[in-house]
């Protein structure tokens, strides 16, 4: 998971057929209506869904630079197309339901992201809740273990409410004697196995491109810069970041 920016709404968010309008504007437009309809849930839904999705997914592809926000597997335009994702669920925050920055694209595998997370809010009890990633660089607070597992970082200060929101939702933990599957389940598996890849694929370049495989700090820095400047960002870019970070040298 990373930090991102979202500076740029869609100017057109209307299918072909209608006439076009921004997102603020569909948004607006859908925040005057709202207050006055019988069914709120039905309501934020059925504006949300006319949408057209692709015009969105097409910003949403650059502004994360094609990987899925929770899990950074790569997302493209197909065959299931990526999902987007309400950060605070649309079933609980109506008000939030044409928000740009409420929107991220997730990839649709069913075991992980945002099929995983479903309707589930990403909060500790009342108030604290996990930031959205235009407000908080992820990859400054979550690291990885030698076995490719994410985890919330213990030596990073944060409020203790946020820091246990963002555990319930990301890390894996126990309640009581019984483990407890993170809301979003980026320990799954197939996540673990292709993140300890992506790491040793970085430790075979260095090997390849450094005497020994050494490699000086600025060196590694260096490498790091060239992997966050490609466009579109590679897969499972952090453990890649994390790794050329903390290398033995
Ligand atoms: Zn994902």
């Amino acid at each position: 998971m990373r930090g991102i920016s979202k500076p740029r709404p869609p100017t057109d968010v209307r299918p072909d057929c209608q006439p076009s309008a921004s997102l603020r504007e569909a948004e607006d437009e859908y925040l005057t209506r709202l207050p006055a309809v019988p069914d709120e849930a039905s309501f934020a839904r059925s504006e949300f869904d006319g949408l057209a999705k692709q015009k969105l997914r097409a910003v949403m592809y650059r502004e994360q630079h094609s990987l899925c926000i929770y899990c950074e597997r790569r997302i493209a335009e197909g065959h299931p197309a990526p999902r987007i994702d309400h950060w605070y669920p649309l079933s609980r925050e109506r008000r939030l339901a044409l928000h740009w920055r409420n929107l991220y694209l997730s990839c649709a595998k069913s075991e992980t992201c945002d099929s995983a997370k479903a309707d589930h809010p990403f909060r500790w009890g009342a108030d604290s809740h996990v930031p959205w990633p235009v407000d908080l660089r992820y990859e400054d607070v979550v690291g990885f273990t030698s076995d490719g597992r994410i985890y919330v970082r213990a030596d990073v200060t944060m409020a203790d409410a946020i820091r246990r929101a963002l555990e319930l939702a990301i890390a894996d933990g126990t309640d009581g004697d019984r483990p407890r599957r993170s809301i979003v389940n980026l320990n799954h598996p197939a996540l673990v196995k292709a993140r300890v890849a992506a790491a040793r694929g970085e430790r075979k370049r260095m090997e390849r491109d450094f005497e020994n495989g050494t490699a000086t700090r600025n060196e590694r820095e260096q490498r790091v810069s060239e992997l966050l400047g490609r466009r579109p960002l590679p897969e499972f870019v952090s453990i890649r970041v994390w790794w050329l970070r903390r290398m033995p040298t």
